[in-house]
């Protein structure tokens, strides 16, 4: 009927790979915008799922969703984060091997919300043999007790991980969920003494106080409201309608109960809670230059004579409070991983899950943002590496017939961050070693001598005329793969150097407090060595994630912001343009049309396939390259469906290797 509306033309089509021949950023996006009016907020590009954040809650992720999606064909049904889930999990057990899961997008796209439905369909829809499934249950229940510890509201979302976090779940030969191990990244730990205006610290610190039993509370010394903390009020907005503190603190409590913490360990770490609480409370008073000592009774029954100033005083105390705040946070996922350890099962494979703080851009930028941006920044240039670089190399290396792809690659504005000796991290670094010379003023003034032509940095004095009046002379601005963002230095040398005074390190030790002691204790035996800094320190852990992920075979959740004011429903036409600008992914979906989206080496496919024709089966004689050829030949490939490279096979589409699969089961 001339002027209706084909489902295609409503709902747009839900994998790019057949968007007719636009792979123009706007067709890109006419199609995404069409989906998500009609609640499709996700579309694939091959096997890379794209998600679009619909601030609403949707009914596609019930127990009868997960059903649908178990086993069956990724491209059988519409797109899902559990057909994702499920053909990474699939493929795992069919070639034993090692997977990940790479989610990315910015602060407030949903990474964490798509990893965690990863994690509940894995948690329901594997096969669970062992009567008590007490590791399974563990690991979903890890996820509000670090959200708790590690998330808080920001100015871009009202749950903000404030740290990464890279998730192992083990996985034996019938595919059972039989363990989990978590590596943390770089917590901010700055955000314990300091809220902007309109962020809030840690949610735990919230739900203890508002929501804690009166008793527990009279134990720890608090007061049941959180506007008596000044850790807690300095982003003026302690409560917010979004969250419910009294409602979350119970399940943190009953989660904890869960996780093999006993009582003994529970208490001690809300014991740390209230420790900060309380520390934040203490104040100085001026007596002759030196001020007054610091009571740390409550808690730690150990009062200190400080010789400092009031300032310094106040520095040293939330020094203090920052430590240990962040050992105690490493100590609680250590401990989580020792309830999730698997104990029992041999030859296990993985699929690692890994979701990060999003890149972020505020009105002021400090050393948080950098690391933060940076740890983005490595994250794209890994996939950049793993998709469209490693691919067009690839099919230059196997002799395949291909044109290349234009894409901008950001290993430009990493080794500029991180490149040894000229790198901003090392520059960073040989300033915190001038105690007393440097300063943030002197570490930017080194910034400039050595960056100065540098395409994607800019100061004050190296901007032309209309770029420096917005930038502030002690600002320097990097022009990330994701935007520029500029940067105030003020409290970069310290916050990188993260010194804490020997002997509030000695007072710690001799803490009443179990977890305290034992987050004091091991750390600094050897006094002499210079510790590393934590931008070194997260460097080196950036660079061994990388390591991690490139011995597994990648999957990708690519997560996009629908608006910036968190409305259900809101499609921000050039907010979304932007986003599918930078993450490169019209290029990539340029590569996957162009390519194929599955190879294997000869060996491996004809050992696989091989009791699918009866000449290759159970032996093939000749050379692995031929046996497939005959192979394929049998199994009726069309001559544009694969290509024959020097040592591997390359087939176009998934759906040509799903029949194939199919063929097994006929
Ligand atoms: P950050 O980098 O700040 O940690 P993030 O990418 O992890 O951000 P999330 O915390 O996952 O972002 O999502 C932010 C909010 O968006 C969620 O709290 C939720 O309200 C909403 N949201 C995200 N994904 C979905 C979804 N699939 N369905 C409904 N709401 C969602
Ligand atoms: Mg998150």
């Amino acid at each position: 009927m001339e002027g209706a509306l084909t489902a295609r033309d409503r709902v747009g089509i839900q994998d790019f790979v057949l968007l007719d021949t636009h792979t123009s950023e706007n067709a890109f996006l006419d199609n995404l915008k069409k989906r998500f009016n009609e609640d499709l907020i996700y579309t694939y590009i091959g096997t890379l799922l794209v998600s679009v954040n619909p601030y609403k809650q949707l009914d596609i992720y019930s127990k009868k969703q997960m059903d649908i999606y178990m086993g069956v064909n990724f491209f059988e049904l519409p797109p899902h984060i559990y057909a994702l889930a499920d053909n990474a999990y699939h493929t795992m057990l069919a070639e034993a091997n090692n997977h990940f899961i790479l989610i990315s997008g910015e602060s407030g796209a949903g990474k964490t919300e798509a990893s965690k439905k990863i994690l509940q369909y894995y948690a329901v829809s594997c096969p669970s043999v062992s009567p008590m499934d007490r590791v399974r249950d563990r690991m979903l229940l890890s996820n509000p007790v670090l959200e708790a510890f590690g998330n808080a509201k920001t100015l871009k979302n009202d749950n903000s991980s404030r740290f990464g976090k890279y998730m192992d779940i083990q996985f034996d030969i019938q595919g059972e969920a039989v363990g989990g191990h978590i590596l943390s990244y770089l917590l901010e730990k700055s955000r314990v003494v300091h809220q902007n205006q309109g962020e809030r610290n840690f949610h735990i610190f919230y739900q203890l106080v508002e929501g804690g039993e009166e008793d527990l509370l009279r134990q720890l010394g608090l007061e049941s409201n959180s506007q008596h903390y000044s850790y807690l009020v300095k982003g003026q907005c302690a409560n917010m309608t979004s969250v419910n503190d009294q409602n979350d603190w119970r399940t943190v409590r009953n989660a904890l109960s869960s996780i093999e913490f006993d009582n003994g360990d529970i208490q001690d770490l809300f014991g740390v809670i209230a420790s900060v609480l309380h520390l934040g409370n203490v104040q100085f008073e001026s007596d002759n230059k030196a001020c007054s000592y610091v009571l740390l009774s409550n808690i730690f029954t150990i009062q200190v004579l400080s010789p400092f100033t009031v300032d310094y005083a106040t520095y040293a105390r939330d020094a203090l409070a920052k430590a240990i705040y962040g050992r105690a946070f490493t100590w609680l996922v250590n401990k989580i991983n020792e309830s999730m350890e698997n104990k029992e099962h041999w030859g296990t494979t993985v699929i690692g899950l890994l979701d990060i703080y999003g890149f972020e851009v505020f009105y002021v930028n400090s050393f948080e943002q950098f690391c933060i941006n940076y740890c983005n920044e490595k994250l794209q240039q890994l996939f950049i590496q793993l998709t469209l670089k490693s691919e067009q190399e690839e099919y230059e290396a196997e002799g395949i017939g291909w044109e290349p792809v234009q894409f901008f690659n950001n290993k430009i504005i990493c080794d500029l961050v991180e490149e040894k000796h000229r790198g901003i991290i090392s520059l960073l670094d040989e300033e915190c070693l001038r105690p007393g010379e440097a300063t943030d003023l002197t570490f930017l003034e080194r910034l400039e001598e050595k960056m100065g032509s540098h395409p994607h940095f800019v100061t004050h004095k190296l901007a032309d005329k209309t770029t420096r009046k917005t930038l502030e002379r002690g600002d320097f601005r990097l022009l990330h793969y994701a935007g520029e963002v500029t940067y105030c230095v003020v409290g970069f040398l310290d916050k990188n150097n993260d010194l804490l005074y020997r002997n509030i390190k000695d007072v710690m030790r001799e803490s009443k407090n179990a977890i305290v002691r034992e987050c004091f204790a091991s750390m600094e035996s050897d006094n002499r060595r210079r510790p590393e800094t934590v931008a070194s320190q997260f460097k080196s852990s950036l660079v061994g994630l990388t390591d991690i992920l490139m011995s597994k075979e990648p999957w990708y959740v690519r997560c996009l912001k629908s608006n910036e004011s968190k409305q259900p429903g809101r499609f921000d036409d050039s907010l979304v343009l932007h986003q599918v600008k930078y993450l490169g992914l019209t290029e990539h979906l340029r590569v996957r049309r162009a390519g194929f989206a599955y190879r294997r080496r000869y060996e491996v496919f004809l050992q696989r396939y091989k009791p699918l024709c009866p000449a290759t089966w159970p032996h093939w004689k000749g050379l692995p390259a031929d046996g497939v050829e005959v192979l394929v030949r049998h199994l009726g490939y069309q001559p544009d469906e694969y290509k024959m490279g020097r040592t591997k096979i390359f087939i176009r589409h998934p759906r040509t290797l799903f029949a194939t699969e199919d063929a097994f089961e006929i």
